[in-house]
């Protein structure tokens, strides 16, 4: 059986080991033991496992291996199919994917042996923006366009929507009222909805509410369209993002790497 997927996370087993978690394209996330899978060896090979790298897994059987509760699939044969040639080089952008495969492992549902054949495609949407956000993020590098703000505006714009948790945008969740006309729109994080200020008091994001609006009108290959975004401004979405999956965005390690 073959799995196509993103490598999210990796962590070094015995010698030369390795256990990694994929996002695979039908949304969940696999762990798959890979024999030699850390590289090295007599022939000094590199790994392929590097964060962001597609990789093309073959499981020998569906029996899986059982670790701290985790079921591990173990692979017999991989290919990499495509890798990022920038991330590593920036560090920002580094730490931004990082956050976005440590959000991603909140969201997404574990791939197990008794669901893994056939596969619900119903999640291939959340691939399918992790894809796109790698693919842009090192095009940007190396056309030297890089801004951190529109990406992760983009990325969590757009993971929301697939998640089925994208907040309402046209009209006031409270009295109806057309947002793009109300002179004040308040963001309320704990709710993921917007308000006028009608019907919320409280200082006005129409700023943010523009920027969410635009952000999902963009398809991932016009990003270089989004212009004036604001890093710190994208904590609102991610503070939605934590509210609703009942987390502490500081328990998301890398933004505090992020957002001081
Ligand atoms: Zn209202």
């Amino acid at each position: 059986m073959v799995f196509e997927g993103i490598v999210i996370n990796k962590v070094a087993y015995k010698e030369r080991d390795l256990i990694a978690k994929v996002l695979l394209r039908s949304g969940s996330v696999g762990s798959f033991y890979i024999y030699g899978g850390q590289g090295g060896g007599k022939s000094q090979k590199p790994t392929m496992f590097e964060f962001g790298s597609m990789m093309r897994l073959t499981i020998k059987e569906t029996k899986t291996k059982k670790l701290d509760g985790a079921e591990l699939f173990t692979v017999s044969e991989y290919v990499r199919t495509w890798e990022p040639q920038q991330l590593r080089y920036n560090i920002q952008a580094f730490y931004l994917c990082c956050l976005y495969f440590e959000i991603l492992q909140k969201a997404t549902l574990p791939l197990t042996s008794e669901q893994h054949y056939p596969v619900s495609q119903e999640n291939e949407g959340i691939f399918s923006v992790v894809s796109n956000a790698l693919f842009y993020l090192d095009d940007s590098l190396k056309k030297q366009n890089f801004d951190p703000a529109a990406h992760l505006s983009l990325f969590m714009v757009k993971l929301l929507f697939h998640l089925g948790i994208m907040p309402e945008t046209g009209n006031c969740s409270y009295c109806g009222a057309d947002l793009l006309e109300s002179s004040g729109v308040i963001f309320q994080a704990d709710q993921g909805q917007f308000a006028c200020h009608h019907c919320v008091q409280g200082e006005s994001q129409k700023g943010l509410f523009l920027r969410v609006k635009k952000a999902y009108q963009t398809r991932y290959q016009d990003y270089a369209l989004l212009e004036g975004f604001i890093f710190n401004e994208c904590d609102k979405l991610i503070q939605f993002f934590c509210h609703h999956f009942h987390l502490r965005p500081l328990e998301l390690k890398s933004y505090s790497l992020l957002f001081k």
